[in-house]
Protein backbone atom coordinates (compact mmCIF):
# COMPACT_ATOMS: atom_id res chain seq x y z
CA UNK A 1 0.00 0.00 0.00
CA UNK A 2 1.14 3.63 -0.75
CA UNK A 3 2.78 5.18 2.20
CA UNK A 4 0.61 8.87 3.23
CA UNK A 5 3.54 9.68 5.19
CA UNK A 6 5.08 12.94 3.18
CA UNK A 7 8.61 11.69 4.70
CA UNK A 8 8.42 7.73 3.66
CA UNK A 9 7.25 8.82 0.21
CA UNK A 10 10.48 11.14 0.27
CA UNK A 11 12.76 8.25 1.06
CA UNK A 12 10.94 6.13 -1.57
CA UNK A 13 11.33 9.25 -4.30
CA UNK A 14 7.58 9.27 -4.60
CA UNK A 15 8.18 13.09 -3.62
CA UNK A 16 10.79 15.39 -4.70
CA UNK A 17 12.90 16.53 -2.42
CA UNK A 18 17.11 18.07 -2.39
CA UNK A 19 18.44 14.42 -1.22
CA UNK A 20 22.68 15.11 0.26
CA UNK A 21 23.54 11.98 1.55
CA UNK A 22 22.65 8.78 1.92
CA UNK A 23 22.95 4.97 2.70
CA UNK A 24 20.94 2.07 3.91
CA UNK A 25 19.27 3.67 7.37
CA UNK A 26 18.86 7.19 6.54
CA UNK A 27 18.72 9.92 4.26
CA UNK A 28 19.63 13.35 4.31
CA UNK A 29 17.61 16.32 2.43
CA UNK A 30 17.36 20.15 2.43
CA UNK A 31 14.24 21.12 4.57
CA UNK A 32 11.50 23.49 2.44
CA UNK A 33 10.94 25.90 4.44
CA UNK A 34 14.62 26.67 5.90
CA UNK A 35 15.21 28.52 8.84
CA UNK A 36 18.72 28.89 8.39
CA UNK A 37 21.29 29.51 5.36
CA UNK A 38 21.68 25.06 6.20
CA UNK A 39 18.58 23.89 7.37
CA UNK A 40 18.89 19.92 6.63
CA UNK A 41 16.35 16.43 7.66
CA UNK A 42 18.43 13.48 8.89
CA UNK A 43 15.35 11.00 8.40
CA UNK A 44 15.60 7.48 8.95
CA UNK A 45 14.36 5.09 6.09
CA UNK A 46 12.08 3.12 8.14
CA UNK A 47 9.01 4.99 9.38
CA UNK A 48 9.85 5.57 13.24
CA UNK A 49 6.95 8.41 14.89
CA UNK A 50 9.41 10.34 16.88
CA UNK A 51 12.48 10.04 19.03
CA UNK A 52 9.88 8.69 21.75
CA UNK A 53 8.90 5.46 19.84
CA UNK A 54 12.94 5.26 18.30
CA UNK A 55 14.35 1.99 20.03
CA UNK A 56 16.70 0.93 17.92
CA UNK A 57 20.42 1.83 19.10
CA UNK A 58 22.39 1.08 15.67
CA UNK A 59 19.73 3.72 13.80
CA UNK A 60 20.17 6.27 16.97
CA UNK A 61 24.03 5.96 16.41
CA UNK A 62 23.66 6.06 12.94
CA UNK A 63 21.43 9.61 12.79
CA UNK A 64 23.43 10.96 14.88
CA UNK A 65 26.51 10.45 13.18
CA UNK A 66 25.03 11.06 10.40
CA UNK A 67 24.01 14.69 10.83
CA UNK A 68 27.81 15.04 12.34
CA UNK A 69 28.74 14.45 8.52
CA UNK A 70 26.47 16.10 6.47
CA UNK A 71 27.60 19.23 8.99
CA UNK A 72 31.08 18.99 8.13
CA UNK A 73 30.33 18.67 4.59
CA UNK A 74 27.85 21.71 4.82
CA UNK A 75 31.16 23.48 5.97
CA UNK A 76 29.98 24.50 9.11
CA UNK A 77 33.11 24.47 11.42
CA UNK A 78 31.49 27.82 13.16
CA UNK A 79 29.04 25.64 15.03
CA UNK A 80 25.51 24.05 14.44
CA UNK A 81 22.40 22.93 16.25
CA UNK A 82 20.89 19.89 16.26
CA UNK A 83 17.13 19.74 16.66
CA UNK A 84 14.39 16.60 16.94
CA UNK A 85 10.82 17.98 17.92
CA UNK A 86 9.16 15.35 19.27
CA UNK A 87 5.69 14.63 20.05
CA UNK A 88 2.98 17.24 20.00
CA UNK A 89 4.38 19.79 23.07
CA UNK A 90 7.87 19.43 21.09
CA UNK A 91 5.83 20.74 18.46
CA UNK A 92 6.73 18.09 15.93
CA UNK A 93 4.59 18.42 12.85
CA UNK A 94 5.62 15.67 10.66
CA UNK A 95 5.62 12.01 12.63
CA UNK A 96 8.11 10.68 11.16
CA UNK A 97 11.41 10.82 12.50
CA UNK A 98 13.83 13.95 11.32
CA UNK A 99 17.03 15.52 13.05
CA UNK A 100 16.72 19.37 12.05
CA UNK A 101 20.90 19.81 11.04
CA UNK A 102 20.77 24.26 11.37
CA UNK A 103 23.64 26.47 10.47
CA UNK A 104 25.38 28.95 8.74
CA UNK A 105 24.45 31.80 10.74
CA UNK A 106 24.81 32.72 14.96
CA UNK A 107 21.61 31.28 15.89
CA UNK A 108 21.71 32.36 19.44
CA UNK A 109 21.07 30.66 23.09
CA UNK A 110 18.62 28.63 22.98
CA UNK A 111 16.92 27.98 26.48
CA UNK A 112 15.42 31.20 27.91
CA UNK A 113 17.03 33.28 30.74
P1 LIG B 1 8.86 19.39 12.58
O1 LIG B 1 8.12 20.58 13.08
O2 LIG B 1 10.09 19.08 13.37
O3 LIG B 1 7.96 18.20 12.37
O4 LIG B 1 9.43 19.84 11.17
C1 LIG B 1 8.99 19.37 9.96
C2 LIG B 1 9.88 20.02 8.92
O5 LIG B 1 9.66 19.37 7.68
C3 LIG B 1 9.60 21.52 8.70
O6 LIG B 1 10.79 22.26 8.92
C4 LIG B 1 9.14 21.57 7.24
O7 LIG B 1 9.58 22.73 6.59
C5 LIG B 1 9.76 20.32 6.66
N1 LIG B 1 9.09 19.77 5.51
C6 LIG B 1 7.76 19.49 5.39
N2 LIG B 1 7.50 18.97 4.17
C7 LIG B 1 8.69 18.91 3.52
C8 LIG B 1 9.09 18.48 2.22
N3 LIG B 1 8.19 18.00 1.34
N4 LIG B 1 10.39 18.58 1.87
C9 LIG B 1 11.29 19.08 2.76
N5 LIG B 1 10.99 19.49 3.99
C10 LIG B 1 9.71 19.42 4.37
ZN1 LIG C 1 7.06 7.87 7.43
Amino acid sequence: MEPTCIFCRIVEGRVPSTRVYEDELCVVIRDIRPQAPVHLLVLPRTHVQSLWELDDEALAGRLLSVASRVARSEGLDKGWRLIANTRDHGGQEVAHLHLHVLGGRSLGRMLPG
